[in-house]
């Protein structure tokens, strides 16, 4: 099945077989950036499994996050599930006192059908810790929808502003324009490069979802403007205009210069902003990454799709001078992707390449019959299919980088180059060892 947006981009779905990480990872960058955060995942072996291989060494950091593992007694419903949470949730209210435990559904939750946002008001009111409830499971989601799905809950505990009247009356007093909250989970040295980006334009960030700290959580509410950061949102969005009666502002996502700059000019333009010396700031950055650019200009690219920030890479490295075939992502949400799409269409146009298909659920299968053919430069691909295209002298670069790495704002595009053009230094590096396959075909 294909549609097209303005006979231009071409939609496919596929059979939705393909290599992600579980949502339930998303604990792993949400319990760092909220401090006072405690996340208890309530599932089985099998998820244990996954975070404490996928976490690495994070796991010997006495992380802020347990496992609430499940037995068959549970499962047979002759334990009580709410006592036995109500007696994990006393533990770690004991141990480690913090001011939110999330609990995270998993796909045994779900397919249990425990109901976890039943009992959560209720324990609260007992322990007198906020319990939020995200289903962050393997049946519905893939990967960083994980994130959306918490801040998605957390987005309903954040205080109501006090001010309901409508705007030009809610202005507040150190800014002439309405209240602007960001959502996206970004380390804070990002939160704060964004921040003064915007501050430089006259605009006063009032909040981010989430907050360092759970206890300053954002006030929302009718009149206050809400911007994502992240493609992969779009659940967040929903709730923060439909619940919170936000208003959305829908840009491309401030991932690349190109993309910084439109992030920032759309907002500009919905406050009535002139922006100033974006363009220039632009150019400066694009001429820094001079040295990168050589190296990928002309090169092709193959976006397998895992993260759902394909995207806004795939338009980044389109302006870098790449070509790309195919932009893999497990869901698409055309309508909170809107600007970010319409961006991409243009860029294809003036860098004069052809638009690259866009496939939602893609099948590894079929990829890896299409990644033979085609022979990119470069294949953006999990890692059990990276080591195996190496082998066959492909290039790969491992997906889950991009999803760690700081590659929001103006200064860390050297970071995403910096990602794509190592394997292709590698492997340059390398070539005159002449060993580029290594499998009989
Ligand atoms: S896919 Fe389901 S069972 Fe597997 S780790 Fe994720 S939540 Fe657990």
């Amino acid at each position: 099945m294909s549609s097209a947006l303005n006979e231009a981009l071409v939609f496919e779905c596929e059979t939705g077989n393909y290599h992600t990480f579980c949502p339930i990872s998303c604990v792993s960058w949400l319990y760092q950036k909220i401090e006072d955060s405690f996340f208890l995942v309530i599932g089985t072996k099998t998820c244990g499994y996954f975070l404490q291989n996928a976490l690495g060494v994070m796991i010997f950091a006495e992380p802020r996050y347990a496992m609430a593992e499940l037995e068959e007694s549970d499962i047979s419903a002759q334990l009580n599930d709410y006592k036995e949470l109500k007696r994990l949730c006393l533990q770690i209210k004991q141990d480690r006192n913090p001011s939110v435990i999330v609990w995270i559904g998993t796909c045994t939750t779900e397919i249990i059908k425990m109901d976890l946002e039943g009992m959560a008001p209720r324990l609260e009111e007992e322990i007198n810790i906020p319990i939020v409830v995200a289903r962050a499971n393997g049946l519905d989601y893939a990967f960083t929808q994980g994130e959306d799905t918490v801040l998605a809950a957390m987005a309903q505990r954040c205080p109501e502003s006090v001010n309901k009247k409508k705007e030009p009356s809610n202005l507040t007093d150190q800014s002439n324009h309405p209240p602007l909250v960001l959502f996206g989970s970004l380390p804070s040295t990002v939160v704060t490069q964004l921040t003064l980006e915007l501050k430089n334009q006259g605009i006063q960030v009032s909040g981010w979802l989430p907050s360092q700290r759970y206890t300053e959580l954002p006030t929302l509410g009718e009149g206050v403007y809400v911007c994502g950061v992240h493609p992969f949102l779009s659940r967040t969005a929903t709730t923060l205009m439909r619940r919170r009666k936000c208003k959305l502002i829908g840009a491309p996502f401030p991932i690349g210069p190109d993309g910084t700059r439109a992030w920032i000019e759309k907002i500009c333009s919905v406050f009535g902003k002139t922006p100033k010396g974006l363009e220039e700031r632009e150019s400066k950055i694009w001429a820094g990454l001079e040295d990168y650019l050589k190296l990928v200009r002309g090169k092709s690219v193959f976006f397998m799709g895992d993260n759902l920030l394909e995207i806004s890479l795939a338009r980044f490295l389109i302006r870098c001078g790449m070509v790309v075939y195919e932009v893999g992502i497990p869901y698409m949400d055309k309508r909170f992707q809107a600007a970010e799409l319409l961006l991409l269409q243009k860029t294809c146009k003036q860098m004069n390449v052809p638009m690259p298909r866009i496939v939602e659920k893609p099948d590894n299968y079929y990829q890896i019959q299409r990644i033979r053919e085609f022979q990119p430069s470069l294949v953006i691909t999990g890692m059990a299919h990276c080591n195996p295209l190496e082998a066959r002298g492909i290039d790969t670069k491992w997906s889950v980088e991009f999803t760690f790495a700081q590659i929001h704002g103006f200064t860390n595009a050297r970071e995403i180059l910096d990602l794509v053009t190592r394997p292709l230094r590698r492997n340059d590096n390398l070539k005159a060892l002449g060993w580029s396959k290594l499998v009989k075909n």
